[in-house]
């Protein structure tokens, strides 16, 4: 059913408005556009976002909607290089009021609020957690507790920081691939096999991790996964 669900929103574009961009640090941006009335997601959902005002090969790339619903804007958050690929051109040329396409949104990457959750975040991998925790701040999911691992970079840490202390997560910036472990062991013995794990990020961060999980007891039905290719 989700998978037909899926399908229908992919085929089933949506034209966005561009706003605004934000500089979040040296060498990653934030996309605003304006929301559809008739468009909503799930906080942790991704779309498959198309640059049309210029013609580019391989014009599609897909990328977490990493604003929650209630916020009314639809925000991409994206790593560009000092050698950006056309798509990442693309976007920085965008001036207000033109246009580009979104198919989804798709996934299943959202929060079950039924249980203790682990937040596993690398780097860029922020984005649907960004998502998920403004729903939460906003009150529409009442899941506790909630506690994010942010390892690699620290991209919206004023605002991680203003949730943690409403009270809508803990967060722990962790700098070392053993310190981030030590944690995970943490978690997994306080909450035994209740806690859920949500691990976003680069595809061999999310398979590196999943993997230490999955020797230590974590059960795989446990485990969600948003992993990044292109990284
Ligand atoms: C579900 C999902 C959510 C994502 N969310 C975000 C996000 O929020 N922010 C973000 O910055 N990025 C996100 N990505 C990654 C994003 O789609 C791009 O791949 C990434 O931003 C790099 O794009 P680029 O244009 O800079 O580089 P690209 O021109 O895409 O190339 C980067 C490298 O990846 C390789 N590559 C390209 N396509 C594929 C492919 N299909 N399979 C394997 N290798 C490939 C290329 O050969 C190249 O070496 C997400 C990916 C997925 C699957």
């Amino acid at each position: 059913m989700g998978f037909f669900k899926d399908m229908i929103a992919v085929f089933q574009k949506k034209e966005l408005k561009f706003l605004e961009y934000r500089k979040e640090a040296d060498d990653v941006y934030s996309f605003m556009f304006e929301k559809p009335n008739d468009l909503s997601w799930n906080a942790g959902q991704y779309g498959l976002f198309t640059i049309t005002h210029k013609s580019i090969k391989n014009n599609t790339r897909p990328l977490s909607i990493a604003s929650a619903p209630e916020e009314n804007v639809i925000r991409i958050t994206t790593r560009i290089s000092d050698s950006p690929s056309d798509y990442k051109k693309a976007l920085l040329e965008l001036k207000q009021g033109m246009t580009i396409k979104m198919g989804g949104p798709i996934g299943k990457f959202s929060l079950d609020d039924s249980s203790p959750s682990l937040l596993i975040a690398g780097g860029i991998g922020i984005t649907p957690f960004r998502s998920i925790l403004k729903q939460v701040a906003g009150g529409g999911n009442s899941a506790r507790p909630i506690h994010l691992l942010y390892m690699d970079r620290h991209l919206f840490k004023d605002e991680l920081d203003a949730m943690a202390e409403q009270g809508v997560l803990t967060v722990t910036y962790v700098s070392s691939r053993d310190a981030l472990e030590q944690e995970i062991d943490q978690f997994a013995a306080q909450h035994k096999t209740s806690g859920n794990y949500y691990v976003a990020g680069p595809k061999s961060l999310v398979d590196s991790i999943s993997s230490y999980m999955n020797k230590h007891n974590v059960p795989k039905q446990r485990v969600k996964k948003d992993a990044f290719f292109g990284y």
